[in-house]
């Protein structure tokens, strides 16, 4: 089970962030944005720290275009090949 950044990092997963953004029901000038954008683990393991809990993330991250703070995480996990021997 995979719970903190350092070891979702470890098992070769990729992060992407969604903005959920832009469905708003009074969008009066606000453009949907709607971004899915790769993240990059290894900054996020330097800025949070190996131990932070990926549940946390979802709380903690912006959209990188608009701002927002309404986001999904979701994690690539690999198929297999990544056998980590650690
Ligand atoms: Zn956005």
């Amino acid at each position: 089970m995979i719970t903190t950044l350092g070891e979702a990092f470890d098992a070769g997963w990729r992060l992407r962030v969604y903005c959920r953004d832009g469905k708003r029901d009074h969008g009066k000038s606000t453009r949907e944005c709607r971004s899915s954008l790769a993240a990059d683990i290894e900054t996020l393991l330097r800025t949070r720290g190996r131990a932070f809990p990926i549940s946390s993330l979802e709380t903690r991250m912006k959209c990188p275009r608009c701002g927002s703070r309404r986001v999904s995480i979701a994690f690539e996990v690999p198929r297999s090949g990544m056998s980590a021997s650690a």
